[in-house]
């Protein structure tokens, strides 16, 4: 048997997340052959049933073996063609990113960048709608490494007028605060983040209209299509990751037993906590204020981030997460989504941060 109040460091990064004792324990039980034991595709099932209230959605509910960048590129390659123009919106690195997962399928990328860290350029995107014939448009729910918790819905809905498929990430805000996937075609999530399972899987809400656009579309490759996973009933595409799928599904009954209301009150609690502590000892928010995250607080530390890092897990045993590319040093970030919501955690944390400030 595990042991389990062994010491552990304690996990407060935006993802991977600390994984609860009960999804550890359903990922260590004896799975069942995916390809050949009908037990598996019952668990599918009812993972992607559970799900579906998570997502609040009746659009159909997938889940690939793959970890979250996997659905961002499946997203593209499922539905974008050589010479289609697609609009990407963006105030940070996920956002940014997606323009090369359109050219490296063949499509223009228009690029309505805001700067990282500021609210979405919504006017901007309202020009560029008249420019062009859009297929799609991309955008980000929580851009995680500079922690923007992003107003999408003024821009889906400008989407929706004009029949402009809309694609979102939404790999860390996904069960931890409401994700707007009435007005999503395809928004994607992860194993990882605020749902607390095991890195490895991805998890989609596909749209009928965008089906429509996926069948339509010549597939790119096997591995990164939408397609094969519209219908199950005839079995997997490929072998499934049956433990991934068993964790997953212990950690969306931890969720829905919770409650979905429980659980984003809990993360808003603890950001505002995270927020509040960082502003007592003097730290700035990167984010404009209006977009700080329930699932994420970003602090501005120019020059500081990675040695700050670094104190606080040799001196307290605590993983923090620090900016990403050419603000790597710059952003110290924490993690409180999913099972790391919690204001005792937070409090640790910042009390750890504080000791290595002095
Ligand atoms: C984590 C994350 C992903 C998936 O990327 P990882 O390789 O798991 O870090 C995608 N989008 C966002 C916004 C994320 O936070």
């Amino acid at each position: 048997m595990a042991r389990r109040s062994e010491h552990r460091t304690m996990l407060m990064t935006p993802g991977p997340t600390a994984v609860p004792d009960q999804v550890r324990e359903a990922m260590a039980t004896e799975q069942p052959n995916p390809d050949v034991d009908p037990a598996f595709a019952d668990r599918y099932e009812a993972v992607t049933d559970k799900l579906s209230r998570v997502y609040g959605t009746d659009d159909d509910v997938i889940v690939m073996g793959g970890e979250g960048i996997l659905g961002l590129e499946a997203a593209i390659a499922s539905t974008i063609e050589p010479g289609d123009d697609v609009l990407v919106v963006a105030n940070g690195l996920y956002g940014e990113g997606f323009a090369n997962f359109v050219e490296s399928y063949g499509g223009n990328p228009k690029v309505v960048a805001a700067p990282r860290g500021q609210p979405l350029d919504v006017e901007g995107v309202t020009e560029a709608l008249g420019t062009s014939d859009f297929k799609a448009a991309t955008m980000v729910h929580c851009d995680t490494p500079t922690g923007n918790h992003n107003d999408i819905e003024p821009i889906l809905d400008r989407l929706a007028d004009r029949e402009i498929l809309s694609i979102v990430d939404a790999v860390s805000s996904l069960g931890g605060t409401p994700v707007p996937t009435g007005k999503i075609d395809i928004a994607l999530g992860a194993s990882q983040k605020a749902i607390s399972a095991p890195t490895g899987l991805t998890t989609a809400a596909v749209s009928d209209r965008a089906w429509d656009v996926i069948e339509e579309r010549d597939p790119s490759s096997l591995y990164t299509s939408f397609l094969p996973w519209k219908d199950v009933s005839e079995g997997f595409p490929y072998t499934h990751l049956a433990a991934n799928v068993a964790a997953l599904d212990g950690a969306l009954d931890l969720l829905l037993d919770e409650g979905l209301t429980a659980v984003y009150d809990r993360h808003e609690r603890a950001a505002q906590r995270c927020r509040q502590r960082g502003g007592e000892m003097g730290l700035d928010l990167y984010p404009a204020e209006e977009l700080s995250s329930p699932t994420v607080t970003a602090f501005h530390v120019p020059g500081r981030a990675t040695e700050i890092q670094r104190t606080v897990a040799d001196r307290h045993d605590i993983t923090l997460a620090t900016g990403l590319g050419d603000m790597a040093d710059d952003i110290l970030r924490v993690g409180h989504m999913g099972y790391n919501a919690n204001v005792g955690k937070v409090e640790r944390t910042m009390d750890a941060i504080e000791d290595v400030l002095d």
